[in-house]
């Protein structure tokens, strides 16, 4: 038996960190998150300790979450979390992996809450993961927040992740509307529904493909929950309330008409980080 630069005994055919990332056929960014992940260290102290060997219990859980990603689960599942503002989110397969272009929607909901002052009451429907909820909720604590979902996995994740990261999120389960107390009412509403046409090639690709399908569709032409959120907001909103939605690359003009039909004013969008306006919203 050798003795590694650790001073750890080293097995025979114990294979070193750098032997397993070379073996496992991922790129080397995601083998270092799994490893990193597993061994609880950060990526710094990996590229230091290359070749130190793996012990045999992280190697075999190594080789099986390499497996797993080889044949295609997120990144984000694999490793139980994804960052979103700037804060560890815990997913779950019950709940949309939080996408960096959902940021343009905090941001906004955050200029909102500036403009309206302390003590708006703010609504989020949908919430998966609670990354909206709980963001809004940290960055602006005066606010009141709400968050609903349908699914009873998904208010989990979310309560737990608000749990651990310290925010005070008031959550209610239901379809929608139908989640809300008759007298509650609020000064803005946001919301990241599932706006994926049924149709759409793209649910059978990537990721998405282990996302749970009711996050991500509506089951029709991608525009039916957000026509239903956008015909029943003016009757939860108070006056001068603002709603604002995350939609398609392709369907900020269908939303923006769908808003003004709904009597929404000053209709507007904003663009993702890749120049596509991707939120669209507008006033009471
Ligand atoms: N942005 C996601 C996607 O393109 C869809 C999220 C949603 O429907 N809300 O996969």
């Amino acid at each position: 038996m050798a003795t590694s630069p650790g001073g750890q005994a080293v097995p025979a055919g114990a294979c070193s960190i750098r032997e397993a990332m070379a073996a496992c056929d991922l790129p080397r960014l995601e083998s270092r998150m799994l490893l990193s992940e597993l061994l609880g260290r950060p990526h710094a102290w990996l590229v230091a300790h290359d070749s130190d060997p793996l012990p045999a219990g992280v190697a075999s859980r190594f080789e099986t979450l390499a497996r797993r990603r080889r044949e295609g689960e997120p990144m984000a599942y694999l490793l139980g979390m994804r960052e979103f503002m700037g804060h560890e989110f815990h997913v779950t397969p019950a709940v949309l992996i939080p996408r960096p272009d959902t940021e343009v929607l905090v941001e906004q909901g955050l200029r909102e809450l500036a403009r309206l002052g302390p003590g708006a009451r703010v609504l989020d429907m949908g919430t998966g993961s609670g990354a909206i909820a709980v963001s809004l909720a940290l960055a602006a604590p005066q606010a009141h927040v709400t968050a609903s979902d349908a699914s009873a996995e998904a208010l989990a994740v979310a309560r737990e992740n608000a749990r651990r990261l310290g925010a005070t999120v008031e959550f209610v389960a239901g379809d929608w509307f139908a989640a809300l107390q008759q007298e509650a009412r609020y000064d803005l509403i946001v919301s990241n529904p599932p706006y994926v046409a049924a149709a759409d090639p793209h649910l059978d690709q990537g990721d998405v493909r282990y996302e749970p399908r009711m996050a991500l569709t509506d089951g029709a032409d991608g525009l039916a929950d957000i026509r239903s959120i956008a015909a029943g907001a003016p009757a939860w909103l108070n006056p001068g309330g603002t709603l604002w939605l995350e939609h398609g690359w392709d369907q900020a003009v269908a939303v923006r008409e769908i808003l003004s039909e709904a009597g929404f004013r000053q209709v507007n969008s904003h663009a993702d980080l890749a120049g596509i306006d991707r939120i669209s919203g507008g006033y009471l």
